[in-house]
């Protein structure tokens, strides 16, 4: 698809449909009995959230935070700033936020602060894929779908340049 770039497929379709069904049935279960409110951050995590939200036999609402980091591109700095926040008064309520990937943490550590200070009941994080190796904060997602080693991920609402969120599977670049 890239010029001198052959992919590699990391989930197929298939895969990414399984799990995310499996993590749906967790999540139905854990929060049952809450006031479930799911996060998602753009724009990484939008075919993620979509997928997962239809997986849930549970009430819950949905919305939205958008997050920049200045810096490298493909890498984001501690430098996080949210440049759309929520419409949803999450006071008393059970948080979930759900993201693409956790690399250095830094995105989802300034998420969490932001939304520990709107007082919800609870905050907790799901993410498609886990880089554990990459970790720069003290922080771990409570749910994970994949943990992959350091490749750059393309795919499945991650970006290559401007393009490739649309792709239904995960690959990287060999
Ligand atoms: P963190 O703040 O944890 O370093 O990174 C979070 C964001 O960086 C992710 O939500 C994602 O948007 C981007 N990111 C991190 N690793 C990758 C990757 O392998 N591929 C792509 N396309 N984006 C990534
Ligand atoms: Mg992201």
């Amino acid at each position: 698809m890239v010029e001198n770039k052959r992919e590699k497929t990391l989930f197929t379709r298939e895969e990414i449909s399984t799990r995310v069904k499996e993590l749906g049935k967790e999540l139905s279960q854990v929060y049952k009995d809450k006031d479930l409110v799911i996060i998602s951050l753009l724009r990484g995590s939008f075919i993620f959230a979509a997928d997962l939200v239809r997986e849930l036999s549970i009430p819950v609402e949905v919305d939205f935070i958008t997050t920049s980091s200045y810096g490298h591109a493909e890498e984001s700095s501690g430098n996080v700033k949210i440049v759309h926040d929520l419409r949803t008064n999450i006071e008393g309520k059970d948080v979930l936020i759900v993201d693409d990937i956790m690399d250095s943490g830094f995105t989802l550590e300034k998420v969490i602060e932001h939304l520990q200070n709107k007082n919800p009941n609870s905050v907790e994080v799901c993410v498609m894929l886990d880089k554990p190796s990459r970790r720069k904060v003290n922080l771990s997602p409570n749910y994970i779908g994949f943990s992959i080693p350091d490749v750059f991920i393309v795919g499945y609402g991650l970006n290559y340049g401007d393009h490739y969120r649309n792709i239904p599977y995960i690959f990287t670049f060999e």
